[in-house]
């Protein structure tokens, strides 16, 4: 292979001033393991196959190239970190992990200084295809650039702040402080050119850009990790509101177990020694989904409770799978999605001191999530400006599912539990 595509290793310790903070890596193999490919010399290779397929037009020549990252947990001391690309042009394999593929591999965890030092020879190759086009074959091809990944990965390229700062919005200046705000109409009006140039001067960005030559409209949320971390929460309110009644006993446990199992979810409640909270088990999305769908909450709360928390997962469920379809109305889905937080946000009627009148509300705005905030504030906006390819072209399933595979590869090859560990590491689990 490495004469049609050009591998290298990288010594990452070779930068004087880059923190080794792998430390707690101590298998020397592993250190050398770091896999850098020149895109290229893969995208010729691609791009001639593509058009002798007909799935790329000479006459028509703009190639959609979308880059994507993503950091994994694999076990308590590794983390692999990879970087990949896909042709959009090529619609039928999106969700392909074959089709994703990979610039750079490394073990490491997910810090700025890192991914550029890993990226700056690849960010130099995308300045040059979309300045100086690439000829193949007598075609000049020119390039769209799109990135997408979860929200620690695009926090940390754009180099903005941690999700919990008040300024954590990678599309606009949008305050922690107005996250609930049922009048603010957010719109995507950062400029990656301004916060290149100027980003210490942008609230909520600590470093310049990796990626300076992608429009920030062209950063595009992650579908998967919007669907995963909002029923991740959804899920940890209701536990925390049956803590607050001071009803998180051996009988919910059971309840909750029991219920799992008829839903044939694997789940396990386990107290956690040191801090004595307890601690449940991490779902794949497949099981989330059951939970988000099936899950009888009249097991837990009075009726007409039960009914209000239905309703809102119900809702949640019904505007995830409008984002995903292309069929979706952008200006349907922002009144939508608004509706969905008014639901969220329902406050309490009645007098707490008058039981048979009082009807206890939902949730606080210091609860809204970022991923719920940009679900609700710019999810229609992607619709709308990503229409020739949908917001689910940008999922990062098939770029996990990569990832995962290349680590179990890596591990089967390592170590000789021929990866035990990774079995433990569920496809989801970050
Ligand atoms: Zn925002």
């Amino acid at each position: 292979m490495n004469r049609i595509i050009k591998l290298s290793l990288v010594d990452m310790k070779a930068k004087d001033n880059l923190e080794v903070e792998d430390a707690d890596i101590t298998d020397s193999e592993i250190d050398q393991e770091i896999l850098d490919t020149i895109a290229k010399d893969i995208l010729c290779y691609i791009i001639s196959n593509l058009q002798k397929e007909r799935i790329l037009d000479p006459s028509n020549p703009v190639i959609h190239l979308r880059i994507s990252g993503d950091g994994r947990n694999v076990g308590r001391k590794i983390k692999h970190v990879m970087i990949t690309f896909m042709i959009l042009n090529h619609e039928s394999y999106h969700h392909n992990p074959d089709y994703h593929y990979t610039v750079a591999l490394y073990p490491s965890t997910e810090k700025y200084n890192t991914i550029k030092f890993i990226l700056e020879p690849f960010v130099e190759e995308l300045h040059s295809l979309k300045e100086d086009e690439l000829e193949i074959t007598g075609v000049l091809w020119k390039f769209k650039l799109y990135f997408s990944s979860d929200w620690k990965f695009l926090a940390i390229c754009l180099g903005l702040n941690s999700a919990n700062s008040k300024y954590f919005c990678p599309w606009y200046l949008c305050s922690k402080n107005e996250i609930g705000d049922l009048n603010k109409d957010w719109h995507i009006e950062k400029n990656i050119d301004e916060i290149s140039i100027n980003y210490n001067t942008i609230s909520g960005h600590i470093f310049p850009p990796i990626f300076n030559i992608i429009p920030v409209d062209n950063i595009i949320f992650d579908e998967l990790h919007v669907f995963l971390r909002i029923t991740d929460r959804l899920w940890e309110l209701v536990l925390s509101e049956i803590k607050e009644h001071g009803l998180f006993n051996n009988i919910t446990k059971k309840v909750i177990l029991d219920e799992m199992k008829w839903l044939k979810i694997s789940f396990q409640f386990w107290e956690n020694k040191d801090s004595h909270n307890w601690e449940y088990t991490s779902l794949v999305g497949d099981d989330k989904k059951k939970v988000l769908e099936h899950f009888n909450l009249e097991l837990l709360f009075r009726p007409s409770r039960a009914v209000l928390i239905r309703k809102l997962w119900d809702e949640f469920n019904l505007l995830y799978c409008a984002l995903k379809n292309k069929k979706t109305n952008p200006l349907e889905f922002k009144k939508q999605a608004k509706e969905w937080l008014i639901l969220f946000l329902t406050p309490l009627s009645g007098n707490p001191s008058d039981f048979k009148n009082f009807i206890k509300g939902l949730y606080l705005p210091n609860q809204i999530t970022p991923y719920m905030h940009v679900l609700i504030f710019h999810g229609w906006e992607f619709l709308e400006k990503h229409k020739q390819w949908d917001v689910k072209a940008f999922s990062c399933f098939a770029v996990e599912k990569k990832n995962h595979q290349q680590v179990s590869t890596f591990f089967r090859k390592t170590f000789k539990n021929g990866g035990n560990l990774l079995r433990k590491n569920q496809l989801y689990k970050k």
